[in-house]
């Protein structure tokens, strides 16, 4: 089998690492790929966003099968364009990708499935509107522009003065771009967040095991939002009873409402869920894998992604063949110094091959470049330290081990990975 994978993150670095352990994978492509990624598959210079180039590309090498990693070529039509010429595509559709290329889109679906969600006050493209809006609602407030906004978006406004400038920025001053055009306001959930992610061929569906995330930049939750500085997976994240309410009331009514609306669906389908008082309900769909989510994922599967994968393009997945290993993992985010705001790229990484050999850790790299023989950083989140292991104390410890082995000038990483462990069953009852 010879497979192309689109984009050049951690995530990607991932699934190509898997895939490759796979008899059946003669050959990889990945486009852009990074430095890392350059050492298991041939990286081509082609952006994830860029269709047309894409389409030349597996023109002339022809894949057996295309894996979609980011959200940006999905909502931009590649799966659709794929199908068409009868490529092999792991990827849902463009119409199916506006679960995450639009919160409206998705609250509305979300809506008219009765599926658990925080309650929308309105949707608006004229922002004296959503002014308006905000005289009769409670603080805090979620305000969420409507289109990608590379995680910049969603803003948790305390009081009405700060909403009003960030309603202001968004959609007077453009500041996020077109994606700030429309706006959705809704209700503020309280409780703890988990990651649900489902591989499905569109008929049937498979849960990967559940993770968390941490999306701020510094220990205890403190510091700006980023892409994401590490996540953890452990059974204990989702007890039986919880897995069968979050089947029930939020994963089988959206596959029915995808089903009912003929929405293809092809790929991974992240639901990314708070755990509130009242039960689990939906903050947001990802038409993807979450980056640095499937690092943990990937650690822990005890299967063939390469088969299953092509088992999806070809609408034929078999969900008992998804196996995974018992216990935990963990994946720890090294930064550059910065990040997420200004930093400097160029920097001299070392310490990773004093690593390779160790057991059960994988160093999976996202902003990384090979600059003769070495190896220098390239963007803001440089590699994911990831680690598998009996339990997620041994994870973390491993995980963590070998992140004090690396080092590059200014690198930072959050030491308190995992560190809820256990408060979820409490929070999801
Ligand atoms: P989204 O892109 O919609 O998931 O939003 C990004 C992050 O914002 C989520 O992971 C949550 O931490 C937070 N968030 C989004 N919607 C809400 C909400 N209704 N209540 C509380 N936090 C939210």
């Amino acid at each position: 089998m010879k497979i192309l994978v689109i984009g050049g993150g951690g995530r990607e670095h991932a699934l190509v690492w898997k895939l490759k352990q796979s008899a059946r994978v003669e050959k990889i492509w990945c486009a852009p790929g990074n430095g890392g990624i350059a050492e298991d598959a041939e990286c081509v210079a082609v952006e994830a966003g860029d269709i047309s180039g894409l389409v030349a590309l597996a023109e002339k090498s022809a894949p057996d099968l295309t894996v979609v990693g980011p959200e940006l070529p999905l909502v931009n039509g590649i799966s659709d364009v794929f199908s068409q010429r009868n490529w092999a595509i792991v990827g849902p559709s463009r119409k199916a990708a506006q679960l995450e290329g639009s919160k409206i889109f998705s609250k509305e679906f979300l809506l008219r499935h009765n599926i658990p969600t925080a309650k929308m006050v309105g949707a608006y493209d004229a922002s004296r509107d959503a002014y308006a809006a905000l005289n009769s609602v409670d603080w805090p407030l979620v305000i969420k522009a409507d289109g990608l906004c590379a995680g910049k978006g969603v803003f948790l406004a305390p009081d009405a003065d700060a909403a009003r400038q960030f309603l202001e920025r968004v959609m007077e001053k453009n500041e996020l771009g077109p994606g700030g055009q429309r706006v959705l306001l809704e209700e503020t959930l309280e409780g703890e967040e988990l990651s649900f992610i489902v591989l499905t061929d569109g008929e049937r569906y498979a849960p990967l095991v559940p993770t968390r995330d941490h999306k701020r930049a510094f220990d205890g939750n403190k510091g700006p939002n980023t892409g994401g500085m590490g996540a953890y997976s452990s059974d204990e994240l989702l007890p039986v009873a919880l897995r069968d309410t979050v089947i029930s009331t939020i994963i089988e009514p959206t596959f029915s409402g995808l089903a009912k609306e003929a929405i293809p669906y092809k790929g991974f389908l992240y639901f990314g869920l708070m755990l509130t008082r009242q039960g689990p309900k939906v903050l947001e769909f990802n038409c993807r894998l979450g980056d640095p989510e499937a690092q943990a994922i990937v650690a822990r599967m005890d299967f063939d992604l390469a088969e299953v994968l092509a088992d999806v393009a070809a609408g034929k997945l078999e969900p008992a063949k998804l196996l995974w290993k018992r216990g935990a993992s963990a994946c720890v985010v090294l930064a550059s110094g910065g990040y997420p705001g200004k930093f400097v790229v160029g920097k001299r990484i070392v310490g990773i091959t004093s690593i390779r050999d160790n057991t059960g850790v994988q160093v999976f790299q996202a902003g990384t470049r090979r600059e003769g023989d070495s190896l220098v950083t390239s963007g803001g989140r440089v590699l994911g330290v990831t680690a598998s292991a009996n339990s997620l104390e041994i994870a973390l410890k491993l995980a963590y081990q070998a992140a004090e082995k690396i080092h590059f000038d200014g690198m930072h990483y959050r030491k308190d990975i995992g560190g809820h462990v256990g408060r979820v069953t409490a929070a999801g009852e």
